[in-house]
Parts: structure tokens; sequence; C-alpha cells
């Protein structure tokens, strides 16, 4: 897991993205219940993958993703491939699980990321906290605090 401050790079990531939208905010937040979603979903779904979408809302500057949005799909143990239309501007990112025993996203993942938000998460087996990891849209892991 990398720790460390990204203040100064969500805002410059997020400036890029929203330019047009003029929407800034400094520092990501997740809900605790949205990362327990996160294990139940995985571990329902196992040993297909389950992809959902990270809702969040702005607030203080900060963006808190509050809710998973899942999507009924098929999927098989190699691919998801959710049909999911990004006309809500409410969305952010997305979550996805790996039935194995690495999190780390693969190159067909960063191109999702690309077309999918600013803020990813995969979690793989055995879905716990610690199998959660976040990601940017480049793959690159982030330390992404949780409040209640
Ligand atoms: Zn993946």
């Amino acid at each position: 897991m990398v720790k460390g401050k990204f203040g100064r790079f969500w805002t410059h990531a997020v400036e890029r993205l929203f330019d047009l939208d003029k929407i800034t905010f400094e520092d990501i937040l997740i809900r605790e219940s949205v990362i327990g979603d996160i294990m139940d979903f995985a571990q329902e779904n196992h040993p297909k993958e389950f992809v959902a979408f990270f809702h969040g809302i702005i607030r203080k500057k900060q963006l808190i993703i509050d809710a998973l949005v899942y999507n009924e799909f098929s999927a098989s143990e190699n691919s998801a491939a959710p049909i999911f239309h990004f006309a809500d501007k409410s969305f952010y990112g997305s979550v996805h699980s790996h039935p194995g025993p690495s999190n780390r996203p693969s190159r067909a993942d960063i191109s999702f990321f690309h077309k999918t938000g600013i803020i990813h998460a995969i979690i793989c087996r055995p879905y716990t906290r610690e199998s959660v990891r976040f990601y940017t849209q480049n793959g690159e892991p982030v330390t992404i605090k949780t409040i209640p």
C-alpha cells in the first residue's frame, strides 16, 4: 500500500478532467459502508468478477464516495463487461473484483479506468478490507481515507 498525501495530486488531476465544468476538490474520501459493500459484492459474485461504479458528492472541496451503483451484467471468470452510460456526472470511478490473489490492474483495466472516472478500486481474494486497493486513472496505487 502506498501511503502519502495526495491533495495536490488530486487537485491537479481533477482540474484537468473537469476543466469545462469548473468542479474542483482537494481530497477524496470513501464511506465505510461502501468498503463493506465492495467486500459483500465480491464474495457474492465469486468466482465471477463483479463491476460497480462509485457515486460521489462534493462537499467542502472534498469528493466523498458515498455509494456503489451496481448493474446486473454477465461476466465470466476472465472478464467483466458492464453496459453503462455516463450521462450522470455524479459517477467518479469504478470498482471490480479479481477472483485470484492479485489486485493489480491489467492493461485492459487501465484502459477501462480511463473511460470510467478518476478513482478506481480492485478487490482480490480473500475479499477482505486488506485486499481492496485504490488506483488513479493511470493505475497508480493511492490511499483513500475512509469516513463513517
Ligand atoms: Zn481487473
